[in-house]
């Protein structure tokens, strides 16, 4: 999967993206660049699923378009996400219609929820994606995506909807998992799955901490009833198509279904013995071993997911009293630089844990040091290099971004914010 959305982003501007088209059996065709894009020949023009983001669908419509120059007849965003939803114009043949757009019916309140947290959206994404804030500016140098896409759905649905196209037939399903305008697409004549985010290659992202809930528990339903099709082809949301492995399909599937199920089942088991703090459960619960290529923790990760868990059936609060009602993080952290004897004594102990490879302890420390001195250099500088170091031992890249984010705004005063 690629890593970096800027970089990539950037690669299509100067010409250097290389994207290749698999034909995953006749006439489908799938093209992945960051995300995956599933084209099917029909007797009345191509079914796309899914159109790419925005910046990266011409370097993905041009390879397609080295396959087939048919028009787009129906599109179906298995989610609204705007690495899915977006990139639709950069398909079009000049002069066709315009397109029947096919997604689920929850889809219109994401858009309207994007436009109305733009700002919050566009810091996020650069976090996850960029590494600092200040990256919004690149990558979203050609406008923000969050709003409503160029060419939003004209067709929605609840539950499921068949259709024919040009002869072809396909089932679209609802199920929540990344989100709560899931869809999941099946193509019987073809026997290729399209699963949306529900499969990614890698662990699922399942517990994203920045981003709104979403629904492992759902996820695992949706995930059997994909195998139950016994797909022969798999065109996932991310990373590589599956081509004629019946039986590998149905393990990845199921496989992932345990996994997630195992992560619920376990963070309730802790949420059940006397719903203690958070911290306590997600650094208690034992996560399931990613014995599989595609269970590792390389996009998100098992404790993320357990967060999402208490997150489904909890509150926002803690469960730490202090954090019920907090005093601001500058007055708290002074305390602890007082009794400490100086910032500096907080920033060069967390250093010294860090250094010990105790990571979880070390930024504890590091935030309080920052907090409480954020103008001193010896301290910003210490905690950028805890973070960086952080970072460094990460494998999922959900962290490694947020922490190499943290050393960015540890290195510019700025105690992440
Ligand atoms: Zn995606």
């Amino acid at each position: 999967m690629v890593d970096n959305v800027v970089e990539a982003v950037q690669a299509v501007r100067d010409g250097r993206a290389e994207v290749e088209t698999v034909e995953v059996t006749d006439g489908v065709y799938f093209q992945s660049y960051f995300s995956g894009v599933t084209a099917f020949e029909t007797g009345d023009g191509l079914v796309l699923v899914d159109t790419g983001l925005r910046a990266l669908a011409p370097a993905l419509a041009e390879s397609l378009r080295e396959h087939t120059d048919a028009p787009v007849d129906t599109v179906v965003y298995t989610h609204g996400h705007v690495d899915h939803a977006y990139g639709l114009e950069a398909f079009l043949v000049d002069g066709q219609e315009p397109p029947e757009v096919i997604a689920h019916e929850a889809m219109a309140d994401r858009f309207r929820r994007y436009a109305r947290t733009k700002g919050h959206n566009e810091a996020i994404n650069a976090r996850q994606f960029g590494a600092t804030v200040d990256m919004a500016d690149l990558m979203y140098e050609d406008g923000s995506p969050f709003g409503v896409p160029e060419h939003p759905p004209t067709t929605t649905y609840r539950d499921a909807l068949s259709i024919d196209v040009g002869g072809l037939r396909f089932q679209v399903r609802h199920g929540r998992g990344e989100t709560d305008d899931h869809s999941w697409v099946w193509c019987p004549d073809r026997e290729v799955l399209c699963p949306g985010d529900f499969f990614i290659g890698v662990a699922p992202n399942a517990g994203n901490p920045q981003k709104v809930q979403r629904y492992p528990g759902e996820w695992v339903d949706a995930l059997r009833e994909m195998a139950a099709r016994e797909p022969r082809h798999l065109c996932p949301g991310h990373g590589d198509a599956v081509v004629d492995d019946p039986a590998g399909i149905e393990r990845r599937l199921r496989t992932t279904a345990e996994y997630l199920e195992t992560v619920v089942d376990r963070t309730l088991a802790a949420l059940n013995d006397e719903s203690p703090p958070h911290a306590d459960i997600v650094t208690g619960v034992e996560y399931p071993d990613a014995d599989e290529p595609w269970l590792e923790a390389q996009y998100d990760e098992p404790e993320f997911i357990a967060r999402s868990v208490i997150r489904r059936y909890g509150g926002w609060w803690t469960g730490r009293p202090c954090e019920l009602k907090p005093a601001p993080r500058g007055d708290v952290a002074g305390e602890f630089a007082d009794l400490a004897g100086g910032a500096d004594a907080l920033a060069e102990r967390a250093r010294e844990l860090s250094e010990a490879g105790e990571h979880r302890r070390a930024s504890h420390l590091a935030d309080a040091a920052l907090e409480a001195a954020p103008e001193d250099e010896a301290v910003q500088s210490a905690v950028g290099d805890v973070y960086q170091a952080r970072a460094t031992v990460q494998t999922s890249m959900m962290a490694r971004n947020l922490y190499r984010s943290a050393a960015a705004y540890a290195r510019s005063g700025r105690p992440y914010r």
